[in-house]
């Protein structure tokens, strides 16, 4: 039998409670933390009658690898199983000598966006916070043990399957344990989360510690946003605004907005006038992904020149504007090209 909770699911609040009711000293608690999380060994060297309680109470399992994919640029991409075996694809982004974890919070996504592999798999069901913490371990475990690379900490972006809004608690709660002290002791700074709009999430966002927010954009307009993000009928871009304008950003801190490079589509000038109008006045950088192609696909890559007149058009608007430089997409890791 499984059980249903998983040691990676808690808090150290949460631990140290559970220790005392079972007559253990809540300072255990560290020792569970730090070798859970930094040493990343699943022995813990404490106590075997400790150890048998939370055997007992928890399941310890991370998730397995089932398959592996690399990249000649160095993304490396994960099948990973759980326990239930259903799986969710994990990728390892290098960039710049550090990694970049992009991690799945759903089986599967409800949202339906039409230029996304993952899309055309519907929601198979939640991811529970410790099954988003164990990816990130059995990811940063590989870069270690198989790649042999001491990097540092990779950091994490919830840009994986799954819209994370729409699992909005458990991914804050992995968000909280992912800041630990006696964990993995991320910055807020070192995560982003990135929503394809789902509005009743976004209203939870200044709940969440203060990491770094970005938006799936796209498209200026409603009528091609919403052909690109069903999900947009139900909340249109003046809605997500509305309340994005009321994030309590930190000073320096700005949103990232997301724009998927469609040949024809949205990479026109009134494209560029629209954006303009919409974000010339907001703390805003504006991340350009040229579309990955999946089997499938109706849509079409623009050329490496569009790509670049596009973004020229923008910084001539003073829009901050970067290209996002595609990786894996050799091996379907890119951008909206994961499936399990
Ligand atoms: S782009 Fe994101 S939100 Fe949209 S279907 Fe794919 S995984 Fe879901």
């Amino acid at each position: 039998m499984t059980l249903e909770k998983s040691i990676y699911d808690l808090s150290q609040e949460e631990l140290k409670s559970f220790l005392v009711k079972n007559n253990i000293s809540p300072d255990f608690s560290t020792t569970i933390f730090r070798n859970l999380y930094k040493n990343n060994k699943h022995e813990m060297p404490i106590s075997k009658k400790i150890m048998a309680i939370l055997r007992k109470n928890f399941n310890v399992d991370l998730p397995v690898i089932h398959t592996v994919s690399k990249s000649p640029d160095g993304t490396v991409k994960f099948l990973m199983m759980f326990s239930d075996n259903k799986s969710v694809e994990t990728v390892l982004i290098p960039f710049n000598k550090r990694f970049t974890v992009c991690l799945s919070s759903q089986v599967g996504c409800a949202m339906k966006c039409s230029f996304c592999y993952t899309g055309t798999m519907g929601l198979s069901r939640h991811l529970k916070s410790g099954e988003i913490i164990g990816q990130y371990i059995v990811a940063a475990n590989y870069l270690d043990v198989e790649l042999g690379l001491k990097t540092m900490a990779p950091n994490i972006v919830f840009m994986g399957q799954g819209e994370p809004l729409h699992n909005s608690d458990e991914v804050l709660k992995a968000i909280q344990i992912f800041m630990e002290p006696f964990g993995l002791a991320m910055g807020p700074r070192q995560m982003t989360l990135s929503t394809a709009g789902y509005l009743p999430g976004i209203k939870k966002l200044n709940d969440f510690p203060k990491i770094n927010i970005a938006l799936s954009l796209h498209s200026p307009f409603n009528s091609i946003r919403k052909e690109l993000i069903p999900i947009n009928q139900h909340f249109p871009l003046e809605d997500i605004f509305k309340e994005l304008d009321g994030l309590d950003l930190m000073k320096r801190q700005f949103i990232v907005y997301e724009y998927l490079l469609i040949d024809g589509l949205n990479d026109r000038v009134e494209d560029a006038d629209e954006l303009l109008k919409l974000l010339g006045e907001r703390k805003s950088a504006i991340n350009l992904i040229p579309f990955n192609p999946f089997p499938g696909s109706n849509y079409k890559r623009p050329s490496d020149e569009k790509v670049e007149a596009f973004k020229e058009m923008l910084v001539e608007r003073k829009l901050r504007t970067m290209i996002r430089t595609t990786k894996g997409s050799d091996i379907l890791a890119a951008c909206g090209q994961l499936k399990s």
